[in-house]
């Protein structure tokens, strides 16, 4: 993670965010304001795929800020099913 953070809107509640590019850019690493929200990871392919999703990003939200603050964070890719699949991953893993 050296990339620097980039100002940005929360992709699940369209707060103040900040993001960074993750593994060569194909993922995002968000870290939301909002008190309700929280961070996550997501791959340029699942934010394209759930970007109409309400219910997913609902989802997503409630598991982002169950995480909040702690070492662990939701990560968003699209698998080799070709289902989107959420892992809470260390962050040290990202
Ligand atoms: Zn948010």
């Amino acid at each position: 993670m050296s990339s620097s953070a980039i100002n940005t809107k929360c992709w699940i509640c369209a707060e103040r965010a900040t993001f960074i590019e993750i593994d060569h850019a194909n993922r995002k690493y968000y870290q939301c304001s909002a008190p309700d929200c929280g961070d996550f990871a997501i791959s340029w392919r699942a934010e394209e795929s759930k970007s109409d999703s309400h219910t997913f990003k609902e989802h997503l939200k409630s598991l982002a800020n169950k995480h909040r603050g702690s070492d662990k964070v939701p990560l968003v890719t699209i698998g080799s099913d070709q289902n989107v699949k959420i892992e809470v991953i260390n962050k040290t893993a990202l």
